[in-house]
C-alpha cells in the first residue's frame, strides 16, 4: 500500500521484543518538537493498548504549544522528575529512541541511555544514525518520524490500535515536520496516512489551529522584532537574526516563542539560507539554520557548532557570548560560498 516499505524481518523483531518486554521506555530528543513528542505518544498509546507498561521519558519538558497533545501530561521530563526519569531508564528492558540519531541528543539522559542494558529500537529520519541499537529503522527520505512510525505500525498490523488521540499525535508530527505540508511533502504516502488518521476521527483543522496558529503576546512581538532586526548578507545569500539575553528578557520570552522565526527569511528569493542565534544564557547560544535546495546547513552546524540535522534544517550550540558566536559565524560563512 505504501511505497515506503520496512524490511519485514525488522517488523517481526520489533513485535517479538515488545511482546516479551515488561518495562518499556520511549524517549526522544531534547527540546522535543511535534514530531518527537507526536511519535513518542502515538507509540505510547499503542503499547498501552497492547497491555504494556510504558513511559515516555525525555530530558526536558514539552513546549507550551504542544501541551494540548494527547498524553503529554504523562511525560516524565528529567528537568522536573530527574530521579524518576533515571529509574525508569535503568529499569527498562526495551527502549524506543524516536526522532534522533545520536545519543548526545538526549542531553542529560545520554549517560543512562548508554549504560542501559535494555534492548533498543531506533525509529528516525535523520541522516546517519550513530546509536547502537538492536533494531534501527532509519529513513532520512521520509519527512517525519511520525509518518515512518505509522508505516511501521501498519506493517506490524498494529495501526488498528490507534485511536483518535494517538492518531492526532501522528498527524501533529507529520504536519510540523513539513510546515503544514508545504515542504518535504510530495510523497503520496503522506496523504494515504492522513486519510487513515481522519478515519480515526482526528480534527486536522483544529490541530493546525492549536499548533501553528496559537501565539502568546510575547511570541507575536518577538517574531516581529526578530524579522525587523534581520541582517542580510546578500553576497553570501544568507540572512541572520540574533536575539540577545537582554532582548529576550525585554520581550518576556518564554520557550517556544521563536519557533519558526528562522524559516521566515527564506521567503526572500535571493536568500538561500537563514541563521538564527539565540542567547539562551550567558555562554550558551542556540544556533538554528534553514536552507533551500541542496545547500546543506547541517554541514555548517556540524563543522562549527557541534551540531547537525538535515540538509535544510539543522542546529547546534555555541559556548560563549552572542557577539563571539556572531563573529565566528561571519568568519566561516564565506567558506560555504562554493556550495551556493
Ligand atoms: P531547530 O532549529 O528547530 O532547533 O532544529 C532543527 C533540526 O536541527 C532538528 O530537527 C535537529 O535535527 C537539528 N538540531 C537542532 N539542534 C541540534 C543540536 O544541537 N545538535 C544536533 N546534532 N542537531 C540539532
Ligand atoms: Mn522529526
Amino acid at each position: 500500500r505504501f511505497h515506503t516499505v520496512i524490511d519485514p524481518s525488522l517488523i517481526k523483531t520489533i513485535k517479538q521484543y515488545v511482546l516479551v518486554s515488561r518495562d518499556i521506555v520511549i524517549t526522544c530528543h531534547v527540546s522535543p518538537d511535534g514530531d518527537a513528542l507526536g511519535s513518542s505518544f502515538a507509540l505510547w498509546y499503542v503499547l498501552k493498548a497492547l497491555g504494556k507498561s510504558v513511559n515516555v521519558v525525555t530530558a526536558d519538558c514539552a513546549p507550551k504549544a504542544l501541551l494540548f497533545l494527547p498524553g503529554v501530561r504523562e511525560l516524565v521530563a528529567a528537568t522536573r522528575q530527574n530521579e524518576r526519569a533515571h529509574e525508569l531508564i535503568a529499569k527498562a528492558d526495551l527502549i524506543f529512541c524516536m526522532d534522533f540519531n545520536d545519543p548526545a541528543r538526549v542531553d542529560r539522559l545520554t549517560a543512562p541511555l548508554l549504560s542501559s542494558k535494555a534492548r533498543k529500537i531506533v525509529i528516525d529520519h535523520h541522516l546517519e544514525p550513530r546509536i547502537e541499537a538492536d533494531v534501527i529503522i532509519s529513513r532520512p527520505e521520509v519527512s517525519s518520524t511520525c509518518a515512518l512510525l505509522y508505516i511501521t505500525l501498519w506493517q506490524a498490523q498494529w495501526a488498528r490500535y490507534l485511536n483518535r488521540s494517538s492518531a492526532a499525535c501522528i498527524y501533529t508530527g507529520m504536519m510540523t515536520d513539513t510546515g503544514n505540508f508545504s515542504y518535504n511533502s510530495n510523497d503520496p504516502d503522506l496523504y494515504l496516512i492522513i486519510y487513515d488518521l481522519m478515519r480515526k476521527g482526528i480534527d486536522k483543522d483544529n490541530i493546525y489551529k492549536l499548533v501553528m496558529n496559537t501565539s502568546s503576546e510575547s511570541r507575536v512581538r518577538i517574531m516581529g522584532y526578530g524579522q525587523y532586526r534581520m541582517q542580510l548578507l546578500s553576497e553570501h545569500r544568507a540572512a541572520i537574526i540574533t536575539l540577545s539575553e537582554e532582548e529576550l528578557k525585554e520581550f518576556d520570552y518564554s520557550k517556544g516563542d521563536t519557533e519558526g522565526l528562522v524559516n521566515i527569511p527564506l521567503s526572500i528569493p535571493e536568500i538561500t539560507y537563514s541563521i538564527f542565534l539565540r542567547e539562551d544564557a550567558k555562554d550558551c547560544v542556540k544556533v538554528s539554520m534553514r536552507s533551500k535546495g541542496d545547500f546543506s546547513v547541517s554541514r555548517i552546524c556540524e563543522e562549527n557548532f557541534d551540531g547537525g540535522g538535515h540538509t535544510n534544517a539543522a542546529g547546534g550550540e555555541f559556548h560563549g557570548p552572542l557577539d563571539k558566536a556572531l563573529e565566528k559565524l561571519l568568519e566561516v560563512i564565506p567558506s560555504y560560498d562554493i556550495y551556493l
